[in-house]
């Protein structure tokens, strides 16, 4: 036994599915593509094609998840964003790079690449965001894989096999030749993406769209990033702040929970969130209340990796700030930080206060240091980290936080027993 050290455990991650985006210029065939993969999937499910429950809230969720087959003979999930009207979505198209996990660049072997094309792969490439291109309408007689490829590298996009490595499959979103390659290749991706959540974790992501209904009121359709969303749950956009009273799944299930990735159909907003948003769901209203400011999308930029290598020491941090600009410098700066045999994993970010949910949070997966930047600690999750010696530490100058962080790096780096 080492005396004298406190390993923390990692925080307990699970993988979860990809959610994919597909863009790709007007009447290259993105629409053809997500109903052949909707209606041919849905069908092959056990439970049918989608079936509206009585009473299901809504008729068409803007985003379905699909089950395939991966090579390893397993099952995944895909979760596909389905934006109706893609000229209202383009308005998001940087939103929808951070929403999606990976990116289809939908291009014809017709007309190669066009304008919208090299649009939507620069918003793409800009953002980071992993795509592969599927090359559409092969069916079609005056199609052309070589001449699409040709037009792809004259515009600096450089597919396998063509004089580069972005990942590319020939497709007909009409007959559904290539589908099945293409499914597996996001699997691929997925899997090399690494993408994870924690489960035990309230729940982050983004507002896809938001309906008003005269009977039931504002339908709102999300999709989780992070954490596990529950029925009874309060949800806040920042300026919106409502409890979930009905949760369903993208058929229109009622359902308790829904875990990330999946998107998610509630009731509850009391008025219209803006499509795009960022949300966050906090088990009280009070806590929900102290995230009054507009909520950063940083909250997703540092969704938790579980890429550390064995017997790493992790330190899971929660970080508090005051406003979405410190909440960015304090993530740039944590990230720099870390050794070789201690990390630093961020396991939750959010503007507002120190809250008795954040202890909570932070003893759901395992002791977590909670740093706040420029921010007041409330008294009941003081008393509460005290009781489970969890430890909350405020700073008003990066520097100094930083110059802790490293400090509790050092305490912790395991030292060989003599
Ligand atoms: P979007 O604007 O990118 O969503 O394009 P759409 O999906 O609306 O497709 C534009 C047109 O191309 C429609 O008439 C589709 O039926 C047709 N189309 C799309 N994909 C294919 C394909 O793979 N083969 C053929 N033959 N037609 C296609």
């Amino acid at each position: 036994m080492k005396k004298g050290i406190t390993t923390v455990t990692a925080p307990k991650l699970k993988s979860r599915p990809p959610v994919v985006v597909v863009v790709g210029h007007i009447d290259h065939g993105k629409s053809t593509l997500l109903d052949y993969i909707r209606q041919t999937t849905m069908a092959k499910n056990e439970a049918g094609p989608p079936r509206r429950e009585a009473g299901g809230i809504t008729q068409r969720v803007s985003a379905y998840e699909v089950k395939h087959r991966g090579q390893d003979g397993e099952e995944k999930t895909i979760t596909f964003l389905d934006t109706p009207g893609h000229a209202a979505f383009s308005s998001l198209r940087e939103r929808s790079t951070k929403i999606a996990d990976l990116a289809i660049v939908v291009v014809s072997a017709e007309e190669g690449v066009k304008a919208q094309t090299l649009e939507a792969l620069t918003v793409v490439t800009s953002t980071g965001l992993p795509y592969l291109v599927a090359i559409n309408k092969i069916d079609r007689p005056n199609s052309s894989v070589d001449r699409t490829k040709q037009s792809l590298a004259e515009n600096n996009i450089l597919v396998e096999g063509y004089g580069g490595t972005i990942p590319w499959v020939a497709i007909s979103a009409k007959t559904g030749q290539g589908i099945t390659e293409l499914l597996e290749l996001i699997l691929l991706m997925a899997e090399l993406a690494e993408l994870t959540t924690t489960p035990s974790a309230v729940a982050q992501g983004f507002i896809l769209e938001a309906t008003r209904d005269p009977r039931v009121g504002i339908i709102t359709t999300l999709i989780i990033k992070n954490g596990t969303l529950q029925s009874g749950d309060f949800l806040t956009t920042g300026t919106i702040i409502g409890r979930i009273k009905k949760l369903e799944n993208f058929l229109g299930q009622p359902v308790d929970q829904l875990q990330a990735s999946s998107p998610a159909v509630v009731l509850g907003l009391p008025t219209m969130p803006e499509a795009g948003a960022v949300f966050v769901s906090t088990k009280d209203k009070k806590t929900a209340e102290t995230i009054t400011e507009s909520i950063s999308e940083i909250l997703l930029n540092n969704s938790p990796t579980n890429n550390f290598a064995e017997g790493v020491t992790i330190i899971p941090l929660i970080l508090k700030a005051d406003n979405v600009g410190s909440l960015e410098a304090l993530t740039k700066e944590v990230k720099k930080l870390g050794t070789e045999t201690v990390a630093l994993s961020i396991i939750n970010s959010s503007i507002g206060q120190i809250t008795e949910n954040d202890v909570k949070l932070g003893l759901g997966t395992s002791p977590a240091l909670i740093v706040g930047f420029n921010i007041r600690v409330e008294k009941s999750a003081t008393e509460l980290a005290e009781k489970h010696g969890v430890m909350i530490k405020t700073f008003d100058i990066i520097y100094h936080l930083s110059e802790w962080l490293t400090e509790e790096i050092t305490r912790r780096t395991p030292v060989s027993e003599v």
